[in-house]
């Protein structure tokens, strides 16, 4: 596959554009506001006519049936429609059924690892759906990633990437609470993260996120507002199953995106028990 239309061109899709440009494929890509990137094209149902590939990767549910309402009357047999926005189970069997009436191939694409995974092709992905469709994408997603696992049918893959983000909701927030502890003793960062690293407590998300907690850095890697809905879709696949801290989580994550703070990377609510500890004064 040589032509793939990128659809969505914030942190990630930028990336994944730059980097498949760089491989030599041929790249046209939409965002819903301009870019200025050669490869960028105004019409969406331009962007998508002739690829043999499109990868979807916007904000949430409504995004996606925003771009599927004008992309659908665009597609064709042959083409594959890999749609990576984290969504839920429920949202992707609803956007594969409009894709697959059009004859053109549906692959569920979530994936993990924020900016610097996404720039430096370590994204992991989770798939869904049939093996032939797994095949069909892994040559131009292998460009772009470290690992591929085929998860199972169209659906699961959603669920085991909201599954993945609630865990790193709650270590993050886990750790915002530790620290914070220690800052609140006086203790400064340097020992607390020395410590860590000689602790189990240490993570892969430690590792990735101390020199923002260090630096009080909140750009976004990966947004408080993409936590906050992916909290949400999570707690809604979970229907009447009761995940106690998850529920408390998502309703300190109210609190945040109520601060203003949903653009900022999702450590940034790590500012809340600071907050907390101020009005307590
Ligand atoms: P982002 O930087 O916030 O970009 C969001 C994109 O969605 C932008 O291109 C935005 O267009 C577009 N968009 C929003 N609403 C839209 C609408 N109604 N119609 C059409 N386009 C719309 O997000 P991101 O970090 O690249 O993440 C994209 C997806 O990947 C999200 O589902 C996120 O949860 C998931 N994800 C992200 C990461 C990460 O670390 N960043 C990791 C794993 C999964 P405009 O530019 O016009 O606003």
């Amino acid at each position: 596959m040589q032509k793939i239309a990128v659809v969505g061109l914030g942190i990630i899709g930028s990336a994944w554009a730059k980097n498949l440009v760089a491989d030599g494929l041929s790249v046209r890509a939409w965002n819903r506001s301009r870019k200025d990137v050669p490869y960028y094209e105004a019409d969406l149902g331009r962007a998508v006519a002739d690829a043999e590939m499109i990868i979807i990767v916007v904000a949430d549910p409504p995004a996606v049936e925003a771009v599927l309402k004008e992309m659908v009357p665009h597609l064709k047999p042959g083409q594959l429609v890999a749609q990576s926005s984290t969504i839920s189970a429920f949202w992707t069997k609803r956007f594969a059924s409009e894709v697959e009436a059009t004859g053109a191939t549906f692959l569920e694409a979530p994936f993990t690892g924020s900016k610097p995974a996404a720039e430096a092709r370590k994204t992991v992905y989770y798939l869904g759906g049939e093996l032939s469709a797994v095949e069909k994408a892994r040559p131009v997603l292998s460009g772009l990633s470290a690992h591929i696992l085929h998860i199972g049918p169209i659906g699961t893959a959603s669920s085991l990437k909201l599954a993945m983000n609630l865990n790193l909701a709650l270590m993050a927030e886990s750790l915002s609470e530790s620290l914070t502890l220690t800052r609140v003793e006086g203790i400064p960062d340097e020992i607390y993260f020395e410590a860590l690293h000689l602790n189990v407590g240490r993570s892969g998300l430690s590792d990735l996120k101390e020199p923002k907690f260090r630096a009080r850095d909140y750009a976004p890697q990966f947004s408080l507002k993409h936590m906050n809905k992916d909290l949400r879709l999570a707690l809604e696949t979970a229907g009447t199953l009761d995940l106690p801290l998850a529920g408390r989580l998502k309703s300190f994550y109210n609190k945040g995106m109520g601060l203003g703070f949903g653009d900022d990377d999702f450590i940034g609510q790590i500012r809340l028990l600071a907050e907390e500890k101020k009005s307590e004064k």
